[in-house]
């Protein structure tokens, strides 16, 4: 049975809209923690944990609520990119300026990683 993620109230399968709330009702079969992303949005792909980490750290350090999640909950629905470990959700409310965030630190991020392959490169 769907339920209401505000108040937690569960309707029959015909109903998709909590009446109380007016608020988009979670399937039940979902793992629970699911329910913590209904009103997030993924901004960015990601290779591995430490990437998302590391994302994760910039945008907290910017006052934004982030959250790592691997594909492993998102494989449950039938989806899953095998070139990517995960994704990095934000509050839908502040995706774009995290986007933003995210862009100018991977861009800083590519212009050392060249600088020091160079350096690596040069030394094997
Ligand atoms: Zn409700």
């Amino acid at each position: 049975m769907p339920f209401c993620p505000e108040c937690k109230a569960e309707y029959t399968a015909a109903v998709s809209i909590c009446v109380d709330c007016q608020v988009a009702l979670v399937p039940k079969s979902l793992p629970a923690d699911t329910v913590r992303y209904v009103d997030w949005e993924v901004i960015q792909e990601i290779p591995n944990e430490f990437v998302g980490n590391l994302i994760k750290g910039v945008l907290e350090g910017e006052g934004v609520d982030a959250v790592v999640r691997p594909y492993e909950i998102t494989a449950l629905a039938g989806i899953r990119l095998e070139s990517e470990w995960g994704e990095v959700l934000v509050h839908a409310d502040q995706a774009e300026a995290a986007k933003t965030m995210v862009q100018d630190y991977l861009a800083n991020l590519s212009a050392d990683d060249v600088e020091n392959g160079d350096t690596d490169s040069e030394d094997a």
